[in-house]
């Protein structure tokens, strides 16, 4: 196999983030900040955005380096006009003009200044393809490293998008500490993580931290509806989401409607166990303990069945307790119905923690088998 190109990878991420979300979603505190900092000449030189998967990282990493590198730089009050409805600086989104160079090559993922490094990158880097990709590597902090010190060709500051940094073990994480120790001139690097509390306490102590939290539902479903989704769709896929509008984009735009197929299955699943005795319960823990050997998506899918259980759950809650304006599965109403009916609220109580403490358990490398053949057999009720 010939050896991809490693600009037209980045470009292709680049590119596939700007398709998937026209625009940010929701997190104007965020951009009021970015924005702020670049107006006062006040950028940092490393900066984690953390939050789930979906919720707008990469889009807003994006968009910032777009902001930072804008050959029509607006002055202060032009901003403000900009924004005739802001209120001060946190109302302010940051403002790229969309046309110039710098913001065309950058939204298609071809501008040499703006990287974006990810496992994907480094698999295509190293024609290394499985296990041996599963960690950010040393080689490729020190890429990053030799690469970051040289001076932007083109424009003001050379943005570094790092991905997968969760990924990082001691010897990469301790080489990328360096940089951060170091920081070049004009050069940027963010970096996208799931979650700051799995990051070394020294490399976010050297970061300036932007947490990005869950957009309100109403936001994205409005969002939805802009991008021509019906109010049911709308509704569904915002409730689903959880938070997280690049999640509810992609399951809108995936045409094999792939998330919604996975929430199907998942359920489905469930509903296999629920009648199922011991045997049959301690059978799914050793498919899912293979599944999980098998390591990379298989585990991210056992970690999504578990979250799509969880919400499961939690509906079955809201429907004992007449809540339904709160639900995430609206378009099964009738199954919940039918189930909330045989359980009591302890049950449920006890598998919403169950599966909680299970998920837990799997991030900190418990074997399914333990995590979940507990979960099954002790937490799952049978009905
Ligand atoms: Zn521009």
């Amino acid at each position: 196999m010939a050896k991809p190109n490693a600009e037209a990878n980045n470009l292709t991420m680049a590119t596939l983030s700007l398709h998937e979300n026209p625009r940010l979603i929701g997190h104007t505190w965020a951009t009021g900040l970015l924005q702020s900092s670049i107006a006062a000449g006040k950028v940092s030189h490393a900066y984690i955005f953390s939050g789930p998967a979906g919720v707008g990282k990469t889009r807003l990493a994006l968009d910032f380096a777009l902001a930072l590198n804008c050959e029509n730089q607006l002055a202060e009050h032009q901003l403000a006009e900009q924004h005739p409805t802001g209120q001060g600086q946190e109302a302010k989104g940051l403002w790229y003009c969309g046309e110039c160079r710098a913001c065309r090559l950058i939204a298609a993922g071809k501008h040499s200044d703006v990287t974006t490094i990810s496992l994907a990158w480094q698999a295509l880097q190293t024609e290394n393809q499985g296990s041996a990709n599963a960690n950010l590597k040393i080689d490729t902090i020190r890429a990053i490293q030799a690469e970051i010190s040289r001076p932007p060709k083109e424009v003001a500051w050379r943005v570094y998008i790092v991905q997968d940094v969760n990924t990082m073990q001691a010897a990469a994480a301790n080489a990328f500490l360096k940089t951060l120790e170091e920081p070049p001139t004009r050069a940027i690097l963010i970096l996208l993580s799931d979650s700051d509390r799995t990051l070394l306490p020294t490399i976010v102590s050297r970061c300036q931290l932007i947490e990005l939290r869950a957009v309100a539902t109403v936001t994205i479903e409005e969002a939805l509806k802009e991008q021509g989704a019906s109010e049911l769709i709308a509704h569904t896929l915002a409730a689903l989401a959880a938070g997280r509008p690049g999640w509810a984009l992609r399951a809108f735009q995936d045409r094999t409607h792939q998330d919604l197929n996975d929430r199907d299955e998942a359920i489905m699943q469930l509903m296999e166990l629920l009648p199922g005795d011991r045997i049959k319960r301690m059978g799914f823990a050793e498919d899912l303990t293979k599944k999980w050997q098998e390591g990379g998506n298989k585990r991210a899918s056992i970690q999504t069945m578990l979250n799509i259980w969880l919400g499961w759950w939690r509906d079955l809650a809201l429907v004992r307790a007449g809540l339904l304006q709160f639900l995430t599965n609206v378009d099964k109403l009738d199954d919940l119905k039918k189930q909330a009916k045989k359980l009591t609220d302890l049950q449920i109580k006890e598998m919403l923690l169950g599966i909680t403490r299970a998920a837990a358990q799997l991030e900190g490398n418990v074997t399914p088998r333990l995590a979940l053949g507990d979960l099954f057999i002790n937490k799952l009720p049978r009905i």
